[in-house]
């Protein structure tokens, strides 16, 4: 196999055990958007459900229906909708819909006639973040307007939430303010009659690091896949948590060549001594950011060597000097690095970018193992 990028789900599991005893009287929701960041959405979901996430959280409707249609028949909420979006089939398959705004609310109430059934919502405030969610302003509106639907049968707001903007740095600001917002915005809503199930608000690091901000269910991704969601919160070990995904592939060519010898396009590098050079075939196609050219670093015969030249489409080489390599051997670009090799938030850092990304960005050129 060319490369290949083993998925352990055991890891995931334990993640997903330690996250809930770091929030012991929440629920807890498996993010799973953008296919699992990266690691697959079905096998991940399907793990995530047996370490007990109650909830699976994606953000575009298509995701979620995709998990249902694989068979996960629990509870679910997706939040990223436009208009026009699957409502109906939302509706019908008993997915929670979060609801921003009184359009969203007409969809949704479209679609329960045609559904011919209820639906389940949650309202989304914007407490700062500036995205997705009810301004504050416009809350008083959007709860009259849930609450009239409510009493006509139409459907159950069985959720308030809302989106932290600067959790991964502890002691911003924002913080405070945004779960002031939200106590204020939830306490309105009951004061109307609304009785949500679950009142929700922390992310990966908020659940890390922030107890007050847990409610009824934390909203887990990054660190669920076992990656600190910022090196302010220490490594993904120093966090209790274990990398879920190693990306590697087998060396493609390995040859000696002399000093003077230019490497990849533009010959950024150039041999300063005779050297063998190995290949790795894996390139920006696969989701390698070309920015590691020079910067990224990957696990090479027992040793971490630097990208040598650009990173190109589907290849980019090491330099391995003197030591011994053949072609099959393992390169291992990041995982949980009990071999010396470097982790996802390592390629972060060597490459200007979050270590949520690294992981996301891996495409579906590269067959995902599950181990
Ligand atoms: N909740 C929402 C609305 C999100 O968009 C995300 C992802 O960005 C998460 C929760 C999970 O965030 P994290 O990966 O930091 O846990």
């Amino acid at each position: 196999m060319r490369a290949r990028a083993v998925v352990d789900l055991a890891a995931l599991r334990a993640n997903v055990r330690a996250l809930r005893a770091r929030a012991p009287r929440a629920q807890l929701m498996a993010v799973v958007k953008a296919d699992a960041y990266g690691h697959g959405a079905v096998p991940c979901a399907r793990a995530a459900r047996q370490a007990g996430a109650a909830w699976i959280g994606t953000a575009t409707p298509e995701e979620a229906l995709a998990l249902r249609a694989a068979g996960d028949t629990g509870r679910m909420l997706c939040w990223l909708w436009t208009p026009g979006g699957p409502f109906r089939e939302a509706v019908a398959a008993d997915i929670d819909i979060s609801v921003s705004g009184l359009w969203a609310l007409e969809e949704v109430l479209a679609a329960v006639r045609a559904a011919g059934r209820p639906a389940r919502v949650q309202l989304k405030i914007d407490t700062g973040l500036g995205r997705n969610g009810c301004t504050p302003a416009d809350w008083e509106k959007l709860v009259a307007a849930a609450r009239e639907a409510e009493e006509a049968g139409s459907l159950r707001v069985t959720g308030v939430w809302s989106h932290f903007a600067c959790a991964d740095e502890p002691g911003h600001p924002s913080i405070r303010a945004q779960l002031a917002v939200f106590r204020d915005a939830v306490a309105y809503a009951e004061a109307q009659g609304l009785d949500p199930e679950v009142r929700h608000l922390a992310n990966s690091p908020a659940t890390l690091t922030l107890p007050e901000s847990h409610f009824d269910l934390v909203r887990t991704g990054v660190a669920m896949y076992g990656i600190s969601p910022s090196p302010e919160l220490g490594t993904s070990a120093e966090l209790g948590l274990r990398p879920v995904m190693t990306l590697s592939a087998s060396l493609a060519s390995v040859k000696r060549v002399p000093a003077g010898h230019g490497v990849s396009y533009g010959h950024l590098y150039t041999t300063p001594a005779e050297t063998t050079l190995a290949l790795v075939p894996l390139g920006y196609a696969d989701g390698i950011p070309r920015s590691a050219s020079g910067t990224g670093q990957v696990l090479v015969a027992g040793k971490r060597r630097t990208v040598a030249g650009r990173v190109a489409m589907d290849q980019f080489v090491v330099d391995l000097g003197d030591d011994a390599a053949a072609v099959g051997d393992e390169a291992v670009l990041f995982g949980p690095g009990d071999r010396g090799e470097p982790t996802a938030e390592d390629w972060a850092e060597a490459t200007g970018t979050i270590a949520y990304e690294v992981i996301t960005r891996i495409t579906g050129r590269v067959p995902r193992v599950y181990v």
